[in-house]
Order: structure tokens, then sequence, then C-alpha cells
């Protein structure tokens, strides 16, 4: 896009409303559900705003606590008519600290303080000692090493280990929360990716009907592989997230992307395991991995951090949504903005915006040529590839996929269509998994059994859903068996002649 036509731009009036906003916008929007966004009123502003999937963070919370939040979800997104995944983010063997006397606790530069090592649940940190829970500071740290709280926001270093407690000189000091993360960057914790917590947690998860579970902490594919395991053996379809958060993961990300469904990078505990200045870099590589091999992207933490407390984002977030979003993320994710922040619709309705308005510049033409010779071979990923092109060169109105699994409808997202995309599917399961897939907008639709009849009623309801002349064209995709998974082999472009 020229500089002069986004000049033009600028000066057309009014902005677009927050519906068009979420309607046109592709990139998607993860909430994380917390004390500031919990009930059904908030639920549905966030809804309202442009949330597509909500994240229940099990680093924090009860099973119970987390059963009321997704029945509203569910509830409220079922009255709303809209597809809203479920995200279940395992806490994986985070280090913690205790909860905090009085749940905040101010620590000063240049203070003492001490690290004590506690799995008693009794044990309440506060600004003289601060307790520990899975790793041993006596262990762990040597004088001189530092260690970081709350993703780095606070600095504290060691200076003498004794035999029950290390003691450490605040660096950088600030506001300790109950169990806010602390890291030891200077020492090797090799601790597994899943915990028994995990896995109790997941059991959760599966009973509970979640969309997508996100291990934290992978080291390789084994990981996920053995989260895969649980799920299958469950019936399940939930998808795998895997968060980029170590560096034995960087090491792995090839096999690591094969595995998953999903990967995010978590730039907060990434950003403790590798130098702060190269995080920008790691996230474009992260986004062009998973962008060649069609797995979706997330780009996580401090998107809109000074919105916990302020009522618009800093310059430099928005250029940091911005920028994630034109290097290809398939969703961005607010954590604590919406979790425990003062403004979470505003952050939604933001980061929708910003989205969008970055969507505009994007090169779609570009996108495609550079994925034309992605490493997939099926004929799933041809008839995607197919259908872009196809789509472009009859001027077709709307792409549509009739899918069992909304795999069809990632595979078309892949390649980053200019036309809206809808994703049809009978399958809640299908419906809500594709509310964290690029550009795709899922349909619920129950065509029977024929191949013939599916592409006839898959045409009329987005013809109706988008109000299109008759004769506009649509370019639709599906398989010879509707109901067999993986078997997209179909494509056809077709005019629409139902109104
Ligand atoms: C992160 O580290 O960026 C992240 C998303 O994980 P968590 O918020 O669970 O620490």
């Amino acid at each position: 896009m020229s500089l002069e036509s986004m000049t033009s731009n600028l000066w057309s009036g009014q902005g677009p409303t927050t519906d068009q906003v979420s309607s046109d916008r592709r990139t998607k929007i993860i909430a994380t559900l917390g004390p500031s966004s919990r009930g059904p009123e908030k639920i549905r502003s966030l809804i309202e705003a442009g949330a597509n999937v909500f994240r229940l963070n099990f680093s924090h919370g009860s099973h119970e606590e987390h059963l009321a939040v997704l029945k509203d979800v569910r509830k409220v997104s079922a009255e709303m008519g809209a597809w809203i995944a479920i995200l279940q983010d395992l806490s994986g063997p985070k280090i913690r600290i205790s909860n905090v006397e009085g749940d905040y606790c101010p620590i000063a530069d240049g203070d003492p303080i001490e690290l004590r090592f506690s799995q008693d649940k009794s044990n309440l940190s506060n600004a003289k000692a601060i307790f520990v829970e899975t790793v041993n500071p006596m262990t762990t740290l040597k004088a001189g090493h530092r260690v970081l709280l709350a993703d780095g926001i606070l600095e504290l270093t060691a200076e003498k280990v004794n035999t029950d407690h290390v003691m450490c000189r605040v660096a950088k000091g600030g506001r300790i929360r109950s169990r806010v993360g602390i890291a030891f960057p200077d020492s090797d914790v090799d601790l597994p990716a899943t915990t028994k917590k995990d896995f109790a947690d997941l059991e959760w998860g599966i009973a509970n009907g979640v969309d997508y579970v996100a291990i934290s902490f992978v080291r390789s594919a084994h990981d996920i592989n053995e989260l895969r395991k649980v799920i299958n053996a469950k019936g399940s379809a939930a998808g795998i997230i895997a968060k980029i958060e170590r560096r034995a993961a960087l090491e792995n990300i090839n096999e690591i992307i094969d595995a998953a469904d999903g990967l995010m990078v978590a730039r907060g505990d990434l950003g403790l395991e590798v130098p702060l200045e190269q995080l920008p870099m790691l996230q474009k590589k992260l986004i062009e991995e998973s962008n060649y091999r069609g797995v979706p992207v997330i780009v996580a933490t401090q998107m809109m951090h000074s919105m916990i407390t302020a009522i618009r984002p800093t310059r430099a977030e928005v250029s940091d949504i911005a920028a994630a979003v034109m290097s290809g993320a398939d969703a961005v994710m607010l954590s604590d903005e919406t979790a425990i922040g003062e403004h979470p619709q505003e952050c939604v309705r933001y980061l929708s915006r910003v989205a969008l308005a970055a969507e505009q510049t994007f090169e779609f033409q570009e996108y495609k040529l550079r994925l034309r010779d992605a490493d997939s071979q099926t004929v799933p990923d041809a008839i995607a590839y197919a259908a872009c092109a196809a789509s472009i060169k009859t001027k077709a109105a709307a792409i549509i996929a009739c899918t069992e699994t909304g795999n069809s409808a990632r595979l078309i997202g892949k390649y980053r269509p200019h036309q809206p995309l809808y994703g049809l599917s009978r399958k809640e399961t299908a419906l809500r998994r594709m509310a964290l897939y690029w550009g795709v907008r899922p349909i619920f639709f129950d065509s029977g059994e024929s191949h013939e009849f599916e592409i006839e009623s898959s045409l009329k309801v987005v013809q109706a859903r988008l109000k299109l002349p008759n004769g506009s064209r649509a370019v639709v995709t599906g398989g010879r068996s509707t109901k067999t998974p993986g078997s997209t082999s179909i494509l056809e472009v077709r005019a629409m002649d139902y109104l």
C-alpha cells in the first residue's frame, strides 16, 4: 500500500464500528479470563469487543472456579451465536513464589531479602522473605546470580547462599504479587514439561471439553506426544498448543511444530531464557516457520501491558501488535490485561482495531508466492492452495470450506486469501477449533449425506450471510464423502443464485 493511499484513508471520516472490525478482522484474539473479566456480562462484553478464544490460566484458580467460567463462556457464546474456543493453559513446571501477605507487597531497591524453599502453603512471602516452590534456591543459586520475578519486571541479586536461605539484594524493586513466576536465568534448571498437577488439570480439561490445551515449557516433540496420548485415549478433540519459552524448544523447533496443533510465542518466559534483544527476531522466525507449515501461531504477553491500568495503549504497544500481525501471526493474546486489568473490554477493542488496520497493509499475493512451495504435499493442501488461486482468477466473493475437523479451512487460511473465508461444519468441536484459525469464520451447517447437496446448501448459507447479489461467485471445497475427516479433494467454482 502506498503512503498516498494510506494517507487518504486517514481522512476518510469515521472509522469502522466495533462489529465491522470484528467481522472483517482476520487475526484472532485470545483473552485470558480472570478476576477482572469473569461473569456472563463481562464475558459478553469481551466477545462483543472481538475476543475469539478465551484462555483459562491453570497457574491460578481452582477447578470449581474454572468450571464456573467455562460454563459462562459456553452459555454466553451460545446465546450470542458466536463460536468461541476455550484454551486451557497448563501451568507446567513454572517456578512460582508462595502467596504474598495481603496479596501485594512492595519491595524497595537496595533492600536485603531472603529466598527460602517451601512447599508449605501456609508460608506467605513478604518484603523480608520470599518462599519459592518446586526448586530449592539454595541448590540452584550461586553468589552473583540474578533472580527475576514477574517476567523480569523485578530483579534480585544473590549475595550469599546460607544453609536455610539465600540472601539477596533487590536490584529492581516493585510490587510482588501472590504466586508470580520466579526465574533463575544464570542457573541450569531442567524440569519436565508436564507435572502431576498438569495431568490432573488435563483430565479436568478433557472432561469439560476444552478446545485447546497449551503445554508450557515444552522441550521436545516427546513432551507433546505424551500429552497427545492422554488426549487421544480419552477420545478428546482438543488441539495442543506448544508454548515456546525454553532454549531447548528452540533447538527442537521443527519436530515441535510438526507434533503440535499450534505454537505460542510465550514472550514472558522466553524473554527470560534468551537475551531480550533477540526476542523480536526469534518471534519473527517462529512465525515464519509456523506459517510455512500452516500451524497457527500465537504471539503472547505484554501486548498491551500498560492497559492493565491505562485507558490507552502506548505507541510502542500498538507498533508491536501491528508488527506481529504484519509478520503473519494467526492470533494475538492478552494475559494480565484482561485477567486482572482495569479495562479488559477496551483492551480487546483496541487490539482488534490495531490488528485490522495492520491487515490492510498485508501483502496477500506475496504470501501465497512465499508459501507456494511449502513442504506439505497432501491433496487437502493442494486444494487449499488452488482454492485461493481460483478465488483470485474468478474474482470470487467468498471461499467456503465444508469441513469435518476444520483442517481444510485452516489450510486455506495458511495461504492468506483476500476473500472472506467460511468454515462450514456440523461438528461443534470443529467450529470452536476454527475460532483460532486465521481468517476463518465458522458457521454451523449440516448438509446431510450427498456431496452435491452439501455444495448447494453451503452456497445458499453463505450468500444469505454475506447478502451477495445473484451471480456472485464462490469457491467451495469439500470431500466426496462429506463425513470423512481429511478427505478434502473437491474444488468447485459456482455462481450463487439463491436469493
Ligand atoms: C509467557 O511466558 O509469555 C506465557 C504466555 O506464559 P505464562 O503467562 O503462563 O507464564
